[in-house]
């Protein structure tokens, strides 16, 4: 099926925000990959060499207004009509509060709550022009519930998660839906990168489930949120792709 249409997908060279590409490729979409790393750029361009003419790779840092100011206007020319969003990219960090300095917490707030603000005001105002669309933020279940060690990271995505509720209220008028999914631990090179043999261990204890998700399973969830034919009413809803993580109480038996 061939869909009217761009989706963007910030965070698109890498986990999460990857996969979600490769799913939108293959049910249809065009697609506008945003990524600040240039290896992970080369290194998706490779992957998704298949869809070379239906996916295009931008160097951006989502934390730099200016830049994405300017992207996201030229896009709209280029590629448009912008029919989707989704805000995948993010940086992560587990430091005790009492460790945790303010530049590391304003660092981490720039990127994954003001980057997904400065990128979604944008993408929304050329959305408005033309008839719609559907952004989806990428939150976290360390948004929803308090884990150790996330005085920053957890305060960025629980923003996040009020953020969509307010720009879906805001931006219901011109036809665009507003939705996030806080995903549980996902295979990915960010949790590779900062989870140790014991925190994953703590994972599979606590998560109904008891194993971590692919990228794919999050990107189900997302895709179902972007597709105007599946979810046309909803809005301003996070879906927690988590295993059960954040509504689990009891877990051993008694
Ligand atoms: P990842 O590190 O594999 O991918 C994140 C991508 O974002 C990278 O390619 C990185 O280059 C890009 N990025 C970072 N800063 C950027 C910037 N300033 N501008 C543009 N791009 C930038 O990580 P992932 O696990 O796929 O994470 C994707 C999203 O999912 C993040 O928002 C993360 O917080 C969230 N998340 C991940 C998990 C998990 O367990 N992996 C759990 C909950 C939430």
């Amino acid at each position: 099926m061939s869909r009217e249409g761009r989706v963007i997908v910030t965070g698109g060279a890498s986990g999460i925000g990857l996969a979600l590409v490769e799913n939108l490729l293959n049910d249809g979409w065009q697609v506008i990959a945003a990524d600040i790393g240039e290896q992970a750029i080369e290194a998706a361009r490779g992957q998704l060499a298949a869809f070379a003419d239906k996916v295009h790779f931008a160097r951006v840092d989502v934390s730099d207004e200016a830049a994405v100011i300017s992207a996201v206007e030229a896009w709209a020319e280029e590629f448009g009509p912008l029919r989707g969003l989704v805000n995948s990219a993010g940086i992560g960090a587990v430091t005790p509060a009492f460790e945790t300095t303010v530049e590391q917490f304003r660092r981490i707030l720039d990127i994954n709550l003001v980057g997904s603000f400065v990128i979604s005001r944008e993408v929304a105002r050329a959305m408005k022009q033309t008839g719609g669309g559907s952004i989806v933020n990428i939150a976290s279940v360390s948004g929803l519930v308090g884990s150790l060690g996330r005085t920053a990271y957890g305060s960025s995505k629980g923003g996040v998660i009020q953020m969509t509720r307010i720009l879906a209220v805001e931006f219901a008028e011109y036809g665009i839906r507003v939705n996030a999914v806080a995903p549980g631990p996902i295979e990915t090179p960010m949790a590779k990168a900062m989870h140790s043999a014991v925190v994953r261990k703590n994972w599979e204890e606590r998560v109904p489930m008891r194993r971590y998700a692919e990228p794919q399973e999050v990107a189900g969830a997302i895709a179902f949120l972007l597709d105007e034919a599946k979810s046309s009413y909803v809005t301003g809803q996070t879906i927690a792709v988590d295993g059960g993580f954040s509504i689990a109480g009891l877990l051993q038996p008694e």
